[in-house]
């Protein structure tokens, strides 16, 4: 069964160049030309993965994202006219997977469709294997099957970009990795690390961490960030 990709965007002619591009790559594609619709079909039908343009009529993108954080967690990609409309966007951490900047290139959109996808069936294989145990560094533990993650048994209350980042760094206590490997780990590709982003989620976990006294988050100038636990 080919997978079906959701295109919620009001520019009618640009919604159809995404949709061959995609249909060409053998996507089946829906397109919806406002939020309210968009949403109404993702609730209806099976759907792999959404491009969600943020100003749409009727609904915005991000209630709409909000709406399928709360029912699903297929692959959102947001799709945005103003890069600095996109800050605001990550910011709000409304659980999107990925951010593209219009203009873009349609095969530039695709290559992130396909890693988004590969990046979720890999997350659904994992979660069939056997359980995996807690990984426990100092006082943070880390449980990859729920997404759990807790500071000695208070829960953290993380994002799913969030942990997997910190799961990264939880896995390779001590090592350090630069914002383009953060990147290409966590959303799965390369060539195209938006710095901006992971800065935005590093201080977030930080933030959350040291609410519960924790400091493990290192700052590597010119490097990048490692996760150590305190002398
Ligand atoms: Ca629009």
């Amino acid at each position: 069964m080919s997978q079906k990709i959701l295109i919620i965007e009001d520019e009618k002619e640009l919604a159809d160049i995404l949709g061959e591009y995609l249909k060409v790559e053998g996507f089946e594609v829906k397109i919806c030309n406002d939020g309210k619709t968009g949403l109404e079909y993702f609730k209806k039908e099976q759907t792999s993965l959404v491009l969600l343009d943020i100003m749409l009529p009727l609904m915005d993108g991000i209630t709409v994202c909000r709406e399928i954080r709360s029912v699903s967690d297929v692959p959102v990609i947001m799709v945005s006219a103003k890069s600095g409309e996109m800050d605001k966007v990550v910011s709000l951490g409304i659980g999107a997977d990925d951010y593209v900047t219009k203009p873009f290139s349609p095969l530039e959109l695709v290559a992130r469709v396909k890693a988004q996808l590969r990046r979720y069936q890999g997350t659904a294989k994992k979660e069939k294997d056997t359980s995996m145990d807690r990984i426990c560094v100092g006082v943070l533990s880390l449980v990859p099957d729920s997404y759990e993650a807790y500071i000695e048994e208070n829960s953290l209350n993380l994002t799913t970009k969030e942990f997997e980042i910190l799961l990264l760094f939880a896995k390779n206590p001590g090592q350090v990795f630069s914002k383009s490997q953060i990147y290409e780990q966590v959303w799965g590709y390369q060539g195209v690390c938006d710095d901006n982003s992971v800065t935005v989620y590093i201080n977030r976990i930080r933030e959350k961490l040291k609410n519960r006294g924790c400091n493990y988050i290192k700052t590597i100038w010119g490097a990048g960030y490692k996760l150590a636990v305190e002398a």
